[in-house]
């Protein structure tokens, strides 16, 4: 899933661990395995509509955004991968956030009717297992995927 070639220097923190794929002709799309923030070429100070897409995003990710020196406006990453886990940030603030891994667990038989896809016949396999959730420091964005299983097969 992640090419080692594919990994750059991340214009935002600087670790060489940044994800670059093309997100269009003439944009890339830049996810930092070092800092945990993702951005594109699109989302640029003062061209870039931020405050519609600031409308579907937490109080918290405006909060902690950085902008990089060719003014790409970086946001924490959410990582949500159906059978292993979630990682996200979390917190009330620039001054007081982590980053937090849950891990799923498989959904037993009893409870499958709460678990239907809506309209269709299916069941969702996993769901978030809340008391698996673990706290990570702001640099430790890599443990967290780990910890949820994220580099495994
Ligand atoms: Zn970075």
């Amino acid at each position: 899933m992640i090419e080692k070639d594919s990994l750059e220097i991340c214009p935002s923190c600087g670790s060489d661990a940044c994800y670059v794929t093309q997100l269009n002709k003439t944009a890339k799309n830049y996810f930092c395995f070092g800092c945990g923030f993702t951005t594109n070429d699109l989302m640029i100070t003062g061209e870039f509509d931020f405050e519609q897409y600031e409308e579907t995003i937490p109080e918290l990710y405006k909060d902690i955004k950085k902008v990089d020196g060719s003014n790409r406006v970086w946001y924490p990453a959410t990582i949500n991968i159906e059978d292993k886990g979630t990682v996200f940030a979390k917190g009330t603030n620039k001054d007081n956030w982590k980053w937090a891994g849950v891990k799923v667990k498989e959904v037993n038989k009893e409870e499958q009717d709460k678990f239907k896809i809506p309209g269709t016949d299916k069941i969702y396999k996993y769901k978030a297992d809340m008391k698996s959730i673990q706290e990570f420091s702001q640099d430790d964005f890599m443990d967290a995927l780990e910890y949820i299983g994220f580099f495994k097969g």
